[in-house]
């Protein structure tokens, strides 16, 4: 097997608080339901109810401003009790609708009518994208139809890759995905491909430690005719699957077997599952798979969450945490966003959420650095983060030349032996060394 890699760095790491990926459980459907006005910092919806409305099953509740903002669609029936706004760790603010569930299910339990017609042009499944507040299920929450509807997606020959690459534990829902709704995941690929002018092949990235996976997903493929495919076998270590070390790895597949990729469109197997849904069955995002675990939980697993679903709720599923955590945040512990409160709710993007208690995020006294070179030798950019860290400290806050190229992926971190933040302070994220 021919594995491509990006040359230089990153790490491999196990996390025995991450749920197993053999299978999922579906949670418990939310008494009340917290929908953000907000999913993309692109750009925020107009709601079209008010408090006392009543709501159906996948009703659209919240109309986009502009092309970066999604379509917001209530995920249960109910009547909208009242909005509510917060702010993140960032003190950025966020508005959301509540809704109390009652009433019937539009969609959940009766059978689908497939709407999709091979006649449709690309128009016409960009459009229904954007109807149904499709948006990259990971990251930012960008909105699918824009990315296709840009100057790559649109000027030059084009390649969808879908990333099937697992090099984080934490990832354990989007395999859990690939498995479980692998059909939804490779039609998904399809309609996508269809749904930008210039697509012209298929390229499944795939961890070369999940042959299996890579099998399927071509066997899978095979019942489609129109668009070639192929399975890439890539690294596993971290961060493989960050855009810039996954394009290295499939730029050096280019030039050993003498292809031409063109520009690369990058998603995932959760959003290609959500694109499926919506132009086959013309159904919005109203859940997602979510791995929930960490030390601090009683019975950690990867569940099927309706979105809206606030986190305490979902942590009490999973058996609440058997002592007061020390960390709550949504993500991997990697890159995280702290959670402040636990009445936030799970959103199209929350793939994992993670509770620890102080044990697992062990000695994390900050220390000085003790010039070891574990930082060197792990950057996947080839960057001397102790060096960038010691000149950022002696020019108070300033941003060091060569910092830019960090793409804050934490390896550095990680191996620190001094504990010191060097992604959050290279990234100009903090100014200062917090000391406890
Ligand atoms: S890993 Fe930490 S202690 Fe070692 S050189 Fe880098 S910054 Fe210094
Ligand atoms: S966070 Fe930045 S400096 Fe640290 S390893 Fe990643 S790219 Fe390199």
């Amino acid at each position: 097997m021919k594995v491509y890699s990006f040359p230089r760095g990153g790490i491999s790491f196990d996390d025995p608080t991450v749920p197993s990926r053999d299978s999922s459980v579906v949670a418990f459907l939310p008494a009340f339901s917290v929908i953000p006005l907000t999913q993309y910092p692109g750009g925020s919806a107009d709601a079209l109810v008010s408090v006392g409305d009543l709501v159906r099953e996948g009703m659209l509740i919240g109309k986009g401003q502009n092309p970066d903002a999604a379509n917001i669609h209530a995920t249960v029936p109910g009547k909208v009790v009242r909005s509510v706004e917060w702010k993140d760790n960032e003190g950025r603010p966020h508005e959301a609708l509540v809704i109390r569930m009652e009433g019937a299910f539009k969609c959940l339990g009766k059978k689908e009518e497939n709407f999709f017609r091979g006649s449709m042009n690309h128009k016409e499944l960009q459009q229904l994208l954007t109807d149904y507040g499709i948006v990259e299920m990971e990251g930012s929450g960008r909105p699918v139809a824009g990315m296709l509807a840009e100057p790559g997606g649109t000027g030059t020959a084009q390649t969808l890759v879908v990333r099937c690459v697992f090099d984080d534990p934490w990832l354990a829902a989007d395999y859990v995905v690939c498995r479980e709704r692998i059909q939804a995941v490779v039609e998904g690929s399809y309609i996508i491909a269809r749904s930008g002018a210039k697509i012209e092949r298929i390229i499944f990235a795939v961890s070369y430690k999940e042959k299996e996976l890579g099998q399927a997903l071509l066997a899978e493929s095979a019942q489609q005719h129109d668009i070639p495919a192929s399975v890439i076998f890539t690294g596993s270590k971290y961060p493989q699957r960050n855009r810039r070390e996954l394009e290295l790895a499939l730029r050096n597949y280019e030039k050993k077997e003498g292809v031409d990729l063109g520009s690369l469109l990058v998603l995932g197997p959760a959003t290609l599952a959500a694109v499926h849904d919506a132009v086959k069955y013309h159904r919005p995002i109203l859940d997602r798979y979510v791995a929930v675990g960490g030390s601090a939980v009683r019975k950690p697993q990867v569940m099927r969450v309706r979105i809206g679903k606030r986190l305490g709720d979902l942590f009490e599923e999973c058996g609440g945490f058997v002592d007061i955590p020390y960390r709550v945040a949504t993500g991997s512990p990697l890159c995280g966003k702290p959670v402040v409160n636990l009445d936030e709710p799970v959103t199209k993007t929350s793939y994992a959420v993670f509770a620890m208690l102080k044990a697992q995020t062990g000695d994390d006294l900050k220390r000085d650095c003790i010039s070891c070179g574990e930082c060197r030798s792990v950057c996947p950019v080839g960057l001397d983060p102790e060096e960038l860290y010691k000149r950022i400290m002696v020019l108070h806050s300033a941003r060091s030349p060569g910092a830019e190229e960090c793409h804050g992926c934490g390896c550095c971190e990680l191996v620190c032996p001094s504990h010191l933040p060097l992604s959050d302070i290279i990234m100009g994220k903090i100014a200062e060394v917090p000391r406890g």
